[in-house]
């Protein structure tokens, strides 16, 4: 095995070598190596990832393999650094963060010649750890390698996670923040991704006014991972900055289909290449809540809630706008590409909503109208968003093609279809659910004009809207297993994922299924930290 390190030899690194904490100036990065732990073992790798890096699966389960996955060794080639970057945290600039507990590894080219760069995250202090101990427990490193690679089968650009190694060392955590520190497994994820490249690590040079950096990294990123670009000139800049609104309004629109919150939408938490990265306290949508945030840290704002994820998202590219300004000099193609990120997510966001409502291809004003009428549904009572539109493709098409059936009817027939997805059980024409009814009239108005094959739309329909999705307290069941030493919960949640879209009917009883009462609260299924 053979690794390269274009990062490293390329770009200029940080000329101190002192491993604590310190300010990072003029550089890139700093060479660091992952601390080794006791007892590593290998607690799962993605057979599909591996597959897609020409891995053989003999190697990440052999001794050596499990050792270069827990950083108790280096395969050939690589030069292990953490990054310097710095950025917006939760509205405010940070100063300088930094990769403090994940170490990148090298580069690795797939047998498609696609380069890939390998990081462990939990690896151990880094210069960037500042006051913290550059490790990862268990429970936060089983979601970021499930949630990586499930995001991956639905279709969202995400980066990956090849491995779950244990340390077999424990971590000291304080879960909620409230003195009740414990000790926790630990755990390392070997993640993957083209770079790591994120916002912040070009608002670390443009605070400290070093454009000469700034240049370089935008030089380095558009000649690596955006080749197609052409060579650096203003129109280069500009198409590339473009590219990235364009991306970063696709992986948010993608969020919002499958019901994804990250969480901590922070600057230094958005990746150049429009990838969801950095897999903290999110959650996923159960009973639609536009307003739901599953991070403990924002429940006095809601800066991160599901329903306010394109704003920010919007929010975050303005913040790498003015990083980027000084290569520019002039706002206006700067401007120009927030102006395409509007423009792009607007109809990505129309397109994407009609797909999963299964609408005619050409949308009517009608049409338009019943996607943000929905979204006013979902307040009038608690509807699971996952089962809603998985169903929906279920009602039959004679609801649509019938024309002498009652309103009654209509509505009752809807009700029989997707019921299911309500948590508290519906009655046809309830009349506080007056606004659902009238837009169930309004949908059947609007599917009977279009020309369908019904058996064609509902295979679409399921294309979008997945059967399964890693829902709060499946993670979490999953979780409590693994630390007692059980990972099969584990296994079978992954094996599920992995096809998210499929009936899969032997699983549906146990994983189509609403939140259960009891996790409605409960920490990890609905609320989550930061502390991990
Ligand atoms: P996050 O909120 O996870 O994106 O982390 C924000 C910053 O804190 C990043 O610079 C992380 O590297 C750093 N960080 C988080 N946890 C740790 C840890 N256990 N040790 C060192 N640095 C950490
Ligand atoms: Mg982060």
């Amino acid at each position: 095995m053979k690794f390269e390190s274009r990062f490293v030899d390329s770009l200029p690194g940080d000329p101190s070598t002192d491993p604590r904490p310190h300010l990072v100036s003029k550089a890139m990065y700093s060479r660091v190596s992952p601390t080794p732990v006791r007892n590593p073992s290998l607690v799962s790798y993605s057979a599909p990832l591996a597959r897609e890096l020409g891995i053989e699966t003999e190697w990440i389960e052999s001794t050596e393999g499990v050792h270069v996955l827990a950083g108790n060794k280096l395969a050939e080639g690589m030069k292990p650094y953490a990054m310097c970057y710095g950025g917006h945290q939760f509205g405010n600039w940070a100063g300088q963060l930094g990769d403090g507990r994940a170490i990148n590894l090298g580069e690795w080219m797939d047998p498609r010649g696609n380069s890939w760069t390998w990081q462990l995250k939990g690896s151990g202090p880094t210069p960037y750890s500042r006051f913290a101990d550059g490790r990862a427990v268990l429970r936060s490193s089983l979601r970021e390698y499930l949630c990586s690679e499930a995001m991956h089968a639905l279709g969202v650009p995400t980066t990956r996670a090849l491995s779950l190694v244990a340390t077999g060392e424990d971590v000291l955590r304080d879960m909620f923040y409230d003195g009740n520190a414990k000790h926790e497994p630990g755990a390392i994820v070997c993640r993957v991704a083209p770079s790591f490249i994120r916002f912040g690590n070009f608002e670390i040079f443009a605070a400290r006014q070093d454009f000469e950096n700034l240049q370089k990294l935008a030089d380095f990123t558009i000649a690596n991972h955006f080749p197609e670009l052409g060579s650096p000139s203003l129109e280069t800049y500009e198409a590339w900055f473009r590219e990235v609104c364009r991306r970063t309004a696709d992986m948010v629109c993608e969020w919002m289909r499958v019901g994804f919150v990250h969480g901590v939408m922070n600057t230094d938490n958005m990746s150049i290449l429009g990838l969801t990265i950095d897999y903290g306290p999110y959650g996923w949508i159960d009973s639609f809540d536009a307003d739901w945030t599953p991070n403990t840290t924002d429940f006095e704002m809601h800066r991160y809630a599901f329903g306010n994820q394109p704003q920010i998202a919007q929010w975050n590219l303005v913040q790498l706008a003015n990083a980027l300004y000084p290569l520019f000099d002039q706002t206006e193609p700067l401007q120009r590409g927030l102006d395409t990120f509007v423009s792009e997510l607007a109809s990505k966001y129309l397109e994407m909503q009609s797909a999963k409502l299964g609408l005619p291809d050409v949308l009517s004003p009608d049409a338009k109208g019943l996607v943000e009428a929905l979204e006013k549904c979902w307040r009038l009572t608690e509807i699971d968003m996952t089962i809603f539109y998985r169903l929906l493709s279920h009602v039959p098409a004679e609801w649509f093609t019938g024309s002498d059936i009652t309103e009654d009817a209509v509505i009752t027939a809807f009700c029989d279809v997707v019921g299911d997805a309500f948590y508290e059980p519906i009655k046809p024409n309830a009349p506080g659910l007056k606004s659902l009814w009238d837009w169930v009239m309004g949908y059947r108005k609007v599917v009977r004009a279009g020309t369908f094959d019904f058996i064609d739309r509902a295979k679409k329909m399921n294309r979008v809207n997945p059967k399964y999705v890693l829902r709060n307290f499946l993670a979490q069941e999953a979780i409590e297993s693994a630390e007692r030493g059980d990972v099969g919960p584990l296994h079978e949640l992954m094996d599920l994922l992995m096809a998210p879209y499929d009936e899969q009917p032997n699983r549906e009883a146990k994983y189509f299924a609403k939140r259960p009462e009891w996790a409605r609260h409960k920490p990890g299924c609905s609320t989550l930290s930061c502390s991990s």
